[in-house]
């Protein structure tokens, strides 16, 4: 079982399925949303997916139309984000997971917004939109 907390430690959630493939986001709405370089996300399956405790702590932004990007409101931490189209997946910030995974990152997704100062050197492959990725 994959387990995460946000920064504050108030929100802790459970996840007993798989993680997929890990996507380095360069999204300019994730890159704000991190304050960072990019999102480090994994889809995962809503359905196995339990936030167990600090639930009424976890707001959701809608950055776009049916995009919700859920943070802690106490600390800010970013937990996943999910489309209203695809209720059965959400995007885990794997950033706040407690528990360790053998998986490495993938991708980059969205590389054609990256910010200037940032400097590709892992050698993955970088897709200019989310629709040329394998994510979708
Ligand atoms: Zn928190
Ligand atoms: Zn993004």
């Amino acid at each position: 079982m994959h387990k995460g907390t946000c920064l504050c430690g108030q929100v802790q959630y459970e996840y007993t399925g798989e993680l997929g493939p890990i996507a380095m986001c360069h999204c300019s709405q994730c890159r704000r949303a991190q304050g960072s370089a990019y999102g480090t996300n994994s889809p995962i399956e809503a359905s196995h997916f339990r936030i167990v405790s600090g639930r009424e702590l976890v707001k959701e932004f809608e950055s776009r139309p049916g995009k919700k990007r859920a943070f802690c409101r106490e600390c800010g931490s970013p937990l996943y984000s999910r489309l209203d189209s695809k209720p059965e997946a959400l995007r885990l910030r794997i950033g706040t997971l407690t528990t360790p995974i053998a998986a490495k990152p993938s991708y980059h997704i969205f590389a054609g917004s990256a910010a200037e100062w940032y400097e590709f050197s892992d050698g993955l492959p970088r897709y200019t939109e989310l629709e040329d990725s394998p994510l979708l």
